[in-house]
């Protein structure tokens, strides 16, 4: 058994300092079928290639209290040294659950999971980049190696999500583009490290509605930074989108989106946006809350005219608008767990006042016309009609209508 890891080898007893663990390869085994004696071969990055063999009834002891933190550390008689491991805590699980069945010598050498123990290239051991160009290469029985941090499965006619991605728990950056994907599983929004997610030209526009949950995930809304579903015959954005606090980059062009969700302006940290080539006829008004680098609105049906379509709904907010706002402000994680399942949409389709306060059941709204060029420093926007563009305001009062409907 192989264990992709982080060690670190010190003299056992040694006081407590920062220590610079290394990325490594552990693995238990045999020198050959007929040596009963098993081993532990160390093999470490930038240290020797052959790495350090140990032998199992040499360990002392194995500190395995933090094992699902995913640490563990083995004390050796002689040389007296502990290593020190941190990893994936299924994968250690596993691996001393082996190494124990080796130290109690009940089990035959022969029916455990063991493995040869010829040194390998480390790097080659931690492969962090994983690129499949064809159907043909694809690994559908090994799988990807759990060290995957980047992975390209572009362009490989691909109809399903392959589940063995959730189990990648290192991986940053994901392209599934030039697919024929039509959903992606609720659990996707759990990957723990999840920063880049490709789609284009894929088929999302026919997934059902139940099926964007994996943008709920309190990983993915936290850590996601770049998402790209261009080309993917979108009609609408869903809601769930709103709440990817931490998007950069995002792309929705070449779709055929009539409508933005005024969310959108809540997502504070984006920079970049591309909703060229859609449908759409006005603009969310929140979005002059972003303060973006580039923005690309070519290419849309823009409507240059004001509809005069005033709609008032003040009135005393009630108990639940007023804990939905603070659940806004505060930006409190929220989802079907923590709150009744029926609140979960009506959180996630808030409308935005230019105050940046969430509006629900108390709102004017009215339409604005203004200049597109004053949102980002950068704006692309041929067979556009006109320098302006209509807005879809709200205001949360009476005095933020005073306040900011004259700033436009
Ligand atoms: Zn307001």
């Amino acid at each position: 058994m192989k264990l992709m890891c982080s060690t670190v080898v010190e003299p056992s007893y040694s006081p407590p300092t920062r220590k610079q663990f290394l990325k490594s390869c552990l693995s238990i085994g045999r020198q050959s079928v007929k040596d009963d004696n098993i081993y532990i071969l160390l093999q470490q990055s930038n240290k020797n290639k052959n790495g350090t063999k140990y032998r199992v009834n040499n360990i002392e002891t194995i500190f395995s209290k933090f094992v699902h933190e995913g640490m563990a550390t083995i004390r050796f008689k002689s040389p007296v040294e502990d290593i020190s491991i941190r990893c994936d805590p299924l994968q250690l699980k596993s691996f001393l659950h082996v190494l124990k069945l080796a130290l109690s010598g009940k089990m035959n050498p022969a029916v455990m999971n063991l493995s040869n123990l010829e040194p390998k290239k480390i790097n080659t051991l931690l492969k962090t980049k994983i690129v499949i160009k064809s159907a043909a290469n694809y690994p559908v029985l090994e799988g990807f190696p759990r060290t995957t941090e980047e992975l390209h499965l572009a362009a490989l006619e691909r109809r399903s999500f392959d589940r063995q991605i959730l189990k990648l728990q290192s991986l940053k950056f994901l392209n599934l583009s030039d697919n024929q994907l039509t959903s992606l599983p609720q659990e996707l929004g759990m990957l723990p490290n999840l920063q880049e997610l490709h789609l284009a030209n894929n088929q999302l526009g026919k997934s059902p509605i139940s099926k964007w949950s994996w943008m709920n995930g309190s990983k993915i809304v936290k850590n996601l930074h770049l998402l790209n579903m261009s080309s993917n015959q979108l009609k609408y954005v869903p809601h769930q989108l709103n709440k990817l606090q931490n998007l950069v980059s995002l792309f929705l062009n070449d779709n055929s989106i009539s409508v933005l969700p005024q969310g959108i302006g809540n997502l504070l940290k984006l920079k970049f946006l591309n909703i060229a080539k859609n449908n759409l006829t006005y603009m969310p008004g929140s979005v002059r809350n972003l303060r973006l680098t580039d923005l690309n609105i070519s290419d849309n049906p823009w409507k240059c005219e004001v509809d005069n379509d005033f709609y008032c709904n003040i009135k005393v907010p009630s108990l639940l608008d007023i804990a939905a706002q603070v659940i806004k402000r505060k930006r409190i994680y929220y989802d079907a767990s923590v709150i009744p399942f029926n609140l979960v949409p009506f959180l996630d389709k808030a409308n935005y006042c230019l105050c940046g306060l969430a509006c629900f059941g108390c709102f004017y709204r009215t339409f604005k016309l203004a200049k597109y060029n004053s949102i980002a420093q950068n704006t692309k926007f041929s067979n556009v009609r006109s320098l302006e563009i209509l807005y879809e305001c709200y205001f949360c009062s009476a005095r933020c209508i005073r306040l900011y409907s004259n700033a436009w």
